[in-house]
């Protein structure tokens, strides 16, 4: 028996009320609730050790330094990275991919193809027609079907020569749906091309291996996966990384500095200019060992349940469509009827229960179903199945009271 009532108790925020309710917390794909232990590792580094890291040689200095470093090892080791300073603290997805999309301006050329999937966030879209309109390479995409997975015969046509980097999500933030990411890698390096694969909604759901994936590039988010915000990574192998210039100039990545030239760090400091997120980096790595003292699988396997359970409830209530069923993990995109998916949720906020509600950042997918957007039920671990039944009591209060 997965131990969600133990593991509810890690999580101090699952205690309070929300409009006189208690809380049901199914926004998970937006932001992951924190454990006690990623809360006592924040005061702990504030009240104990901040100091700014690898220059001081004072102990505060050096012992943040170390945990800091730790934190890198953690990473590097969880997701099996070749080497540690190929683990790049950032502040998240959105940074790390604009940090990519900003050193390929200087790899690219007209008449170079990049690929985009049809299902992706608009971190994942945005900075790489930024990227094409000041190379001049033009962006080509993955199209999607109707169970909202990608269609790979498709993807195979766009690949040739002239393809130099393809990106696409490990799993749709929107419906959930989970890509063949490895297929995807091996076909990219047939033509020679590199793959960079977001990984924001992939790593609280699942173990993933750099070096078995042979992927290049690969990004994610700490505050997805019960960490802080404004913290992430980017992961890359080190070739890459050396190809790539630095993205930002100042502090910590140079190694020496005139106003006639100056050299830059070696990986990682290359690029991590100025002070990082410290406090941020070592929760981070506090979060990895508390996902890894849950274990992945048992996870995966319980959210599965989740899953399930609620997909079963959903589908006896009339006029409710999901969107995204092929292979997925624990998000259910839905709509009821005609009815807005904003006024269900303001609906199911009144009875405690937040879900979002909206085009989750991916309006192309909302495009292709000609939808305005959905509601999002998105679960994680330390939901329960009675919260399903409330949710889904509360979904139908929502439906009488508005159709
Ligand atoms: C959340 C998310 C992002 C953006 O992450 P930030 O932490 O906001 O930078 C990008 N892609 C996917 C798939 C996401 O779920």
């Amino acid at each position: 028996m997965f131990p969600v009532e133990k593991i509810r108790a890690d999580f101090p925020i699952l205690q309070r009320q929300v409009n006189g309710k208690p809380l049901v917390y199914f926004d998970n794909a937006a932001t992951s609730q924190t454990p006690k232990v990623v809360i006592d590792a924040i005061v702990d580094y504030y009240s104990n050790y901040n100091a700014n890291i690898h220059r001081g040689v004072h102990s505060l200095s050096q012992e943040a330094t170390d945990k800091y470093e730790q934190a890198r090892i953690i990473l590097q080791k969880h997701f099996n990275a070749r080497q540690a300073y190929e683990m790049i603290f950032t502040s998240g997805t959105t940074h790390s991919i604009n940090m990519v999309a900003s050193g390929f301006s200087k790899l690219l050329a007209k008449g170079d193809e990049v690929i985009v999937s049809a299902l992706e966030h608009h971190s994942n879209i945005v900075p790489w027609q930024m990227l094409c309109e000041i190379t001049g390479a033009k962006l080509k995409v993955i199209p999607m079907n109707q169970e909202g997975a990608l269609m790979i015969d498709a993807y195979e046509n766009l690949l040739s020569s002239k393809t130099k980097l393809v990106f696409c999500n490990h799993i749709s933030n929107a419906l959930g749906t989970i890509n063949p990411i490895k297929e995807i890698i091996e076909k990219a390096h047939s033509v020679g091309a590199a793959v960079l694969i977001d990984g924001a909604q992939s790593i609280p759901h699942m173990k993933v291996d750099f070096q078995e994936l042979d992927v290049d590039f690969y990004v994610a988010s700490a505050h997805k996966v019960c960490g802080p915000t404004g913290m992430g990574f980017l992961y890359g192998k080190q070739e890459w990384l050396e190809k790539l210039p630095p993205y930002q100039g100042g502090g910590e990545m140079i190694e020496t500095v005139t106003f006639e030239k100056t050299t830059y760090a070696g990986l990682p400091h290359k690029f991590e200019a100025g002070t990082p997120n410290i406090c941020g980096g070592i929760a981070f790595g506090v979060a990895i060992d508390y996902m890894n003292s849950i274990g992945l699988d048992e996870i995966a396997a319980y959210e599965q349940e989740l899953l399930e359970y609620g997909t079963k409830k959903l589908e006896e209530i009339d006029g409710v469509t999901i969107y995204g069923t092929s292979n997925k993990t624990s998000v259910i995109s839905f709509n009821v009827g005609e009815i807005h998916p904003y006024d269900i949720g303001s609906i199911l906020d009144k009875l405690g229960v937040a879900v979002r509600t909206g085009h989750h950042c991916t309006q192309p997918i909302m495009d292709f179903y000609q939808i305005p957007g959905t509601v999002r039920a998105s679960f994680a671990f330390y939901n329960t199945k009675e919260e399903i039944d409330i949710f889904i009591e509360a979904l139908k209060k929502a439906i009488m009271m508005l159709s």
